[in-house]
């Protein structure tokens, strides 16, 4: 399979259970809920993304026809000799692309593997840390996984905490939706944390910082 992939970089993970932890970024290219063009947001099923996506023009991105070629990618960006290494595949959607093969390359180059997917897609076997981030309302297959991260809040019905409260993930986190309501958001966030212990706050503390 050839895999397009966006961008790869080294960084900290700025959300979530891992906050704070040095991570390769592996951007995958495209997502199933907007094409990532300005012109289609307002149509499609997820409007609020920050995220650049398309194309694979970014640092690091590129075609990688193999999955040995995408790993080797992957520890090129880690720091030489360093251990803990730690990937988080990302989008766009990364389960469109993400596979067993790609799994077992990158386990086989030593590094645990973190997935953030809005949850439209089954998983696949051998993710070491699965985030699921449901968007709108889009349908979620994915109901199991180490961390729900709920962008918050969501206008439609499908997306209210409520839903996915007895779904079986180890972390529920609300995260304040960055938009010009921002500071509103983030009120919302804690007092409705405040009011069912079962969520935890997560920041995009690499907003916060200044990081990538
Ligand atoms: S699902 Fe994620 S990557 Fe896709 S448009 Fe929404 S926020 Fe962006």
């Amino acid at each position: 399979m050839t895999y397009s992939v966006k961008e790869i970089y080294f960084t900290l993970q700025g959300e979530g259970a891992h906050t704070g932890r040095p991570a390769v970024f592996l951007r995958f290219a495209g997502c199933n809920l907007w094409s990532g063009r300005e012109e289609h947001r307002s149509a499609a099923v997820c409007r609020f993304c920050d995220t650049q996506f398309v194309g694979t023009d970014g640092p690091g991105g590129g075609k990688f026809d193999n999955a040995s070629k995408l790993a080797a990618a992957v520890t090129a960006a880690w720091p030489s000799g360093a251990e803990n290494r730690y990937v988080v595949c990302t989008g766009g959607e990364p389960l469109l692309q993400l596979d067993t093969e790609a799994i077992e390359e990158l386990h086989s180059a030593g590094f645990e593997i973190g997935v953030e997917t809005n949850g439209t897609i089954a998983a696949p076997d051998g993710i070491d840390w699965l985030c699921v981030s449901p968007k709108a309302n889009a349908e979620v297959l994915q109901t199991t996984g180490d961390e729900l991260k709920l962008v918050y809040p969501q206008e439609e019905v499908e997306a209210q905490p409520e839903r996915f409260a007895d779904m079986d993930f180890k972390n529920f986190f609300l995260q304040p939706c960055d938009d010009a309501r921002q500071d509103e958001n983030t009120r919302k966030a804690i007092d409705y944390c405040l009011g069912h212990p079962q969520w935890k706050l997560s920041l995009q503390t690499h907003k916060i910082v200044g990081i990538d």
